[in-house]
């Protein structure tokens, strides 16, 4: 960590030195005595002007930039990155206090502190950081597919959002942000919204909440126009059948990115997360489903061209295949992953059918940190079908009517989910 302090300190003590160092010397000694002093000197300049970009307002403006800008709660980290807080619309308003290796610290209110990549940071000083910004009035409508809040704002506001069930809520907080709003206006168009109000948690954190009429959350995603504030909403769907939805898969890997190795076979995870794939696309186009398949071939993609993929596709679930791998050979089964609690019940239905083929229970893991986990703009599943690196997990992996079986079942997952869900 880079802090003014640090700059401060190492900079002044070698002028302490050379005062000491001076009584000892003389002559010849004295010229290079004489430019130690003067390299100091510059060094103090060099040191006051690096830091002259926090000091003068003891932050650094700017704006989001980039793909996918997000924001993590802390420094932590694993092989997925840090903890999530949200992911952010580019353009959005930020204030940098401090620069810790590739991230910095944003400041989002007067208690409230994230860390942001400094590849998603563009800095602006022409931006003079207002203490607080005012909210002003809302539309709430309709369309024949979503829902919409519109919220005026002053500034272009960071947020984070959360997921609740029973009842199913969507809660978002807006940073730096105090209520001016005494106008919500909302229209019969509306499908999904029950209700929506505002609550000034802190004195700059202005939160949205919003209930929704089903329990079934289907997605919402968060953007903005001009300076108002878009929480678009996802309305069930009218008709919960697979020939009425447009489902999206997506075989994990691809190209360069090869995934693990069977454990005695040596075969990619890549390559047969796309025969997986294939069957589940033949599957659920005998169901009539759309389906969009984000790869076919062996193709590089990054997570964030898939989520871009997605974006432009709109489908109405996602699901991921992947294979598994463990530095345990004995360890195997079969999983499923999601990261918002909304997006649970899919996965598992998934995982109770997959659980019919015989497999292993590998379990149902919550807040995930994968990327096409991350979207929460539709219902999405990530199944890692089965271990690589353990030796019974990989025969079957191998045996293409095992293809099949799986993606019989991760149909019948689909189903069984769109079953349970009220109308
Ligand atoms: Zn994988």
């Amino acid at each position: 960590m880079l802090t003014l302090s640090t700059l401060y300190e190492n900079s002044v003590k070698p002028l302490k030195c050379s005062v000491i160092i001076r009584i000892k010397v003389s002559g010849v000694y004295a010229i290079l005595l004489f430019m130690t002093r003067l390299l100091t000197v510059f060094g103090i300049i060099y040191c006051l002007q690096a830091g002259a970009q926090f000091s003068k307002n003891e932050y650094l403006p700017g704006r989001t930039t980039g793909t996918l800008p997000h924001l993590e709660y802390g420094l932590g980290y694993d092989r997925l990155g840090g903890a999530k807080m949200t992911f952010l619309d580019t353009n959005i308003v930020m204030k940098v206090v401090d620069s810790i290796k590739e991230v910095y610290k944003v400041q989002l209110s007067k208690y409230h502190f994230a860390y942001l990549p400094k590849v998603n940071f563009k800095a602006d000083n022409s931006i003079k950081i207002q203490p607080y910004y005012l909210t002003d009035r809302w539309k709430v409508y309709g369309d024949d597919k979503y829902d919409y809040i519109k919220i005026t704002l002053d500034e272009q506001l960071p947020y984070r959002s959360i997921q609740q069930i029973n009842p199913s809520k969507i809660v978002v907080d807006i940073f730096g942000a105090t209520s001016n709003t005494n106008w919500i206006t909302q229209f019969s168009t509306v499908k999904e919204i029950k209700n929506t109000w505002c609550e000034q948690i802190e004195d700059d954190v202005f939160r949205v909440i919003i209930e929704l009429n089903h329990e079934q959350h289907w997605g919402y995603s968060i953007y903005y126009e001009e300076k108002k504030l878009v929480i678009r909403i996802k309305q069930q769907p009218p008709i919960l059948e697979l020939e009425k939805l447009k489902v999206a898969i997506d075989a994990g890997h691809g190209g360069e990115n090869e995934g693990t190795r069977g454990v005695t076979s040596r075969v990619l995870e890549k390559k047969y997360t796309l025969l997986f794939a294939k069957e589940l696309e033949k599957v659920l186009q005998e169901e009539k489903a759309t389906v969009f398949m984000i790869r076919e071939k062996d193709t590089t993609l990054s997570i964030a061209e898939r989520v871009a993929m997605l974006k432009e596709q709109q489908p109405d679930i996602l699901i991921s295949i992947h294979l598994n791998s463990s530095g345990f050979d004995t360890v195997r089964g079969t999983s499923t992953y999601y990261r918002y609690i909304g997006f649970r019940p899919l996965t598992q239905t998934i995982l109770k059918r997959m659980l019919e083929l015989g497999l292993e229970d590998y379990g149902n893991t919550g807040s995930f940190n994968f990327g096409l986990n991350g979207p929460t703009d539709y219902p999405n599943c990530m199944v890692e079908v089965a271990f690589l690196s353990n030796k019974e997990d990989e025969r079957r992996i191998l045996d293409p009517k095992f293809h099949k079986h799986v993606a019989e079942k991760i149909v019948a997952g689909i189903k069984d989910w769109l079953k349970n869900i009220h109308q």
